[in-house]
C-alpha cells in the first residue's frame, strides 16, 4: 500500500541521516504528502532505529492527526507551514548537521558557491529570523526565507531541506551541508566567490529539466 510505503521510507531516510552524522541522537524530522490532504511525520523525540512503519504519524494539510498512537514531531507547524505554502513540495527533512548549524548560529547565509547545491537548491540558503523550535512563529520566518528555493538555515538550530521525493529532500540537506563546509573553508582561505544570477538560474533550470530525471532513472534501475 502506497501509505506503508512512504512509512517505510521515511524511517529509511531517518537511518540515513544517523549514519551520515546529519543528525544526533533523536532530533532531526522527516515528512512526506502521501495524498492530497494526507502527510507522514516522523514521531516526536523517537530513536529512528526503533521506527515501525505505524509509529509514522498521519496528519490532514493542516496538521491534525488522522492515524498514528505517537505525539508528531514538535515541528509539525513547521512542515505543514511548508506544504501550505509550496504545493511543489512533496518531503521535508529538518536536520542539525554540524557545519550548516555553524552557519545558522553566526547568521550567515551559505552562500551561492557550488554547482551541485545551486542546482537542487536553485540559490543561497538564507537564515531564516530566530524562533523558539515548534513555534508558529519559527514555521512563518522559514517559509519566507525559504521563498521559492528547496532549503533555509534556522537561526541557532539547523536546516530545512525539501523535494519532490524524499530522496530529493535527503540529499538538499547532504548538499547544504557539503557547501556549508566548503564555504566555511573558502572563507577561511580568503573569501567565497559567489556565482552570477545567471549561472545560477541555468544551474537549477538544467537540474529540474534534465538531470533530476536522470537520477530518477538510475534509482529506479538499482
Ligand atoms: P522532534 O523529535 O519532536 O521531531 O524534534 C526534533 C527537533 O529537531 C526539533 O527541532
Ligand atoms: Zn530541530
Amino acid at each position: 500500500m502506497l501509505i506503508e510505503k512512504v512509512q517505510s521510507e521515511i524511517i529509511d531516510v531517518g537511518h540515513k541521516l544517523l549514519r551520515s552524522g546529519l543528525v544526533t541522537g533523536t532530533w532531526g524530522n522527516i515528512s512526506a504528502r502521501v495524498a492530497r490532504d494526507t502527510l507522514a511525520i516522523t514521531p516526536s523525540g523517537r530513536n529512528y532505529l526503533s521506527l515501525e512503519t505505524q509509529d509514522i504519524v498521519l496528519v490532514d494539510q493542516n496538521g491534525k492527526i488522522k492515524e498514528g498512537k505517537l505525539t508528531p514531531s514538535s515541528e509539525l507547524p513547521l512542515h505543514v507551514a511548508v506544504y501550505q505554502a509550496r504545493s511543489d513540495i512533496g518531503a521535508i527533512v529538518h536536520t542539525h548537521s554540524v557545519f550548516a548549524s555553524a552557519c545558522a548560529v553566526a547568521n550567515k547565509a551559505i552562500a551561492p558557491i557550488i554547482e551541485d547545491l545551486l542546482q537542487v537548491v536553485g540559490g543561497s540558503v538564507e537564515v531564516a529570523h530566530y524562533a523558539l523550535p515548534g513555534t508558529a512563529e519559527l514555521a512563518h520566518n522559514a517559509v519566507k526565507s525559504l521563498g521559492n528555493k528547496n532549503a533555509v538555515l534556522l537561526a541557532n538550530h539547523g536546516v530545512l531541506g525539501c523535494g519532490s521525493t524524499l530522496s530529493e529532500a535527503l540529499l538538499c540537506c547532504e548538499l547544504v551541508e557539503k557547501a556549508a563546509q566548503i564555504y566555511i573553508y573558502a572563507q577561511m582561505l580568503g573569501g567565497a566567490i559567489s556565482l552570477s544570477e545567471d549561472d545560477i538560474s541555468q544551474m537549477h533550470a538544467f537540474y529540474q529539466q534534465h538531470y533530476r530525471q536522470r537520477q530518477e532513472e538510475a534509482r529506479r534501475e538499482e
